[in-house]
């Protein structure tokens, strides 16, 4: 099977704009940027998304959303910042290579939040709580 465009971005058989990169974790710009900086952090070896990725290597791919964050804050100043991933069909994931995305956020940037909540019923909070909380 073909490598991934993630994995071959990672390999360095496919061009991108790498802003960081250690043994195990590679961070580039997402060439559709919602903003300015807008980065994805993955790891080299290739994980399928959030319900896929072992625990150590999620948090050596957090580790370096949290040095870039710290950075970016000095670097382009920007005021806030939205971190982000889609995992699943359902959760509208496109690339099927694990990645968080930073997305560095700036006063009036227009950027509009796509997430809406749902109508809030308290009986119902009471059983999703029940729910998630039985093993
Ligand atoms: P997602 O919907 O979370 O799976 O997002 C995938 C992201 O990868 C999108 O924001 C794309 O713009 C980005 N993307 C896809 N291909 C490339 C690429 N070759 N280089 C950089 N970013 C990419
Ligand atoms: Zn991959």
């Amino acid at each position: 099977m073909d490598p991934c465009i993630f994995c071959r971005i990672a390999q360095g058989m496919e061009p991108s704009y790498p802003v960081f990169e250690n043994k195990h974790v590679l961070a580039f710009l997402d060439n559709n940027p919602f903003t300015q900086g807008h980065t994805l952090v993955i790891p080299k070896r290739h994980y399928i998304n959030m319900f896929d990725i072992d625990e150590e290597a999620l948090e050596e791919v957090v580790s370096v959303v949290h040095l870039l964050v710290k950075r970016y804050e000095k670097i382009i100043g920007m005021s806030g910042v939205d971190i982000l991933n889609l995992s699943g069909v359902d959760g509208q994931q496109t690339v099927y290579h694990f990645h968080i995305h930073i997305i560095p956020r700036f006063p009036a940037d227009n950027l509009v939040s796509w997430i809406k909540s749902i109508p809030r019923v308290e009986s119902d909070l009471k059983s999703t709580q029940k729910k998630l909380m039985s093993d």
